[in-house]
């Protein structure tokens, strides 16, 4: 500051120096006057470069200058460069914070005080039919025509969330979407959506399954009580009394079945994958279907022609009785829908790629093509009262799915009405390798007794 004033006061000195020079006294007046007009006039300029270079704005270079304007300038572009950082470093949050959003799985729509659509992410726009580009600023209700969705935007309730359909659902495959508003800031609103359908259709299995087990239970549980009631209450000859226990031991047995499936079930679709270092003897397992197949056809009185093929020295990698239980749900389901006359053949073979097939061939009624896709679900029957009068409880394919998942395998199923079934399951060449040389039938039954 000493400086510039230093330099006002040289200005005039010089210039009274110079105008003395030409016309004594006064001309030392004109020449103080002419100085400071002059350092005016070059102080002007400066400030004015400064004002230019703020005009053209902070990318421009900085006007070098020495003095109180060199030290304005020079903190003026310590501010603008600041101010610049500070707005590329918010540009940089606010795109993070929108692909943070983007990547949501749920659908975000950011609405005006208007109700017109500022910006929604990608999942909105699947869920609700939005483009991000075109539709923006559109009114939101112009776009979701659901009728839940007009009545929930004009009431201004938005203290819960709506169900909606989705902009894709279709009869056969539905798409159900949640959609919330939430009021922020003036008058603005967050919409948000949720896809729902597989929580809806996981809530409708449930309940289908709960109707399901309580009616399985509750027809054998009414014939129990009913013949309970007769024994009490009615003075039976010997001969009536066994009849009736014996078809109460019958109900009973169903239930115990049912049970036992129901658990089976649970604990394939609670437990960890069968890990790769337990192997059961092929040869075993067909072993062992064979004998319970006999006993079945015998306690059914049907005695089919049985024939099971010979089964080469292999191993099968994983749970030795989710293995028995899914084969022999095949072989006792042959046996019980195919009729006295009729044959069954169950035999391994070898596929191409090293892959290997165990399948149950039987000349029952088959199943018509329209069932065949649904026969793995739950309780699911082409034929309710066959199934029951059969011992069966519905739930013997979905076993058998979940076994066959669970050892990456796959379930095949040909069937022709009137002529007879096939079901195989399809063993991958990683879950198949030759028998050890020297292990016996024993020592594949122990391994296989302590994996059950
Ligand atoms: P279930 O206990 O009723 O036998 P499953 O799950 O084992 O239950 O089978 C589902 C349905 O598939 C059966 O009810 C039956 O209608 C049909 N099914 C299964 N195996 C055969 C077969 N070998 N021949 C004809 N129908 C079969």
């Amino acid at each position: 500051m000493f400086l510039r004033i230093g330099i006002f006061f040289a200005c005039q000195l010089a210039g009274a120096a110079v105008g003395w020079w030409f016309g004594a006294e006064r001309g030392a007046v004109a020449g103080i006057a002419a100085g400071g007009l002059a350092w005016f006039a070059v102080d002007l300029l400066r400030g004015l470069r400064v004002v230019r270079w703020l005009r053209r704005g902070s990318p421009a270079p900085a006007p070098e200058m020495l003095g109180p304007w060199g030290e304005a300038v020079d903190r003026m572009r310590r501010g603008l460069r600041a101010r610049d950082q500070q707005v590329e470093d918010a540009q940089q949050r606010l795109q993070d914070f929108l692909a943070a959003i983007q990547a949501s799985p749920n659908g975000v729509v950011l609405l005006d005080a208007q109700g017109r659509i500022e910006w929604s992410n990608q999942t909105a726009s699947q869920h609700l039919g939005i483009d991000p580009q075109r539709d923006m600023l559109q009114l939101i209700g112009n776009l979701v025509r659901d009728p839940a969705f007009t009545v929930y935007y004009a009431g201004n309730d938005f203290s819960h969330e709506i169900t909606i359909q989705g902009r894709d659902s279709t009869p056969s495959r539905p798409m159900r979407i949640s959609v919330h508003l939430h009021p922020y800031g003036q008058g603005r609103r967050l919409l948000l959506s949720r896809d729902i359908t597989g929580v809806e259709q996981a809530e409708a299995m449930r309940r289908d399954f709960v109707a399901n087990v309580s009616h399985e239970i509750r027809t054998p549980l009414t014939v129990l009580t009913g013949f309970i009631e007769t024994l009490q209450n009615l003075p039976l000859p010997e001969e009536d009394r066994a009849r009736y226990l014996g078809l109460m031991a019958q109900q009973a047995q169903r239930m115990q079945t049912l049970v036992n499936d129901l658990l089976t079930l649970s604990r394939l679709e609670g437990s960890p994958l069968p890990g790769a270092g337990e192997w059961t003897s092929l040869p075993l397992l067909m072993t062992q279907c064979e004998e319970e197949a006999r006993a079945l056809s015998g306690l059914l009185g049907k005695a089919q022609q049985l024939r099971f093929g010979d089964a080469p020295a292999l191993e099968i990698g994983g749970a030795g009785s989710e293995l028995l239980s899914a084969m022999s749900n095949l072989v006792s389901n042959a046996v019980r829908y195919t009729p006295a006359s009729g044959s069954i053949q169950v035999q391994w073979r070898s596929l191409e790629g090293g892959r290997g097939e165990f399948s149950v061939r039987d000349s029952g009624p088959g199943v018509a093509p329209e069932h065949i896709s649904r026969l793995t679900e739950r309780f699911y029957r082409v034929d309710r009262s066959r199934s029951r009068e059969t011992g069966g409880t519905g739930l013997g394919l979905a076993i058998v799915k979940h076994v066959v998942q669970r050892h990456g395998a796959e379930l095949k199923i040909d069937s022709t009405p009137g002529v007879g079934s096939t079901f195989a399951i399809q063993f991958p060449t990683s879950r198949l390798r030759t028998a050890k040389a020297g292990a016996t039938h024993a020592q594949h039954a122990t391994e296989s007794a302590a994996a059950r």
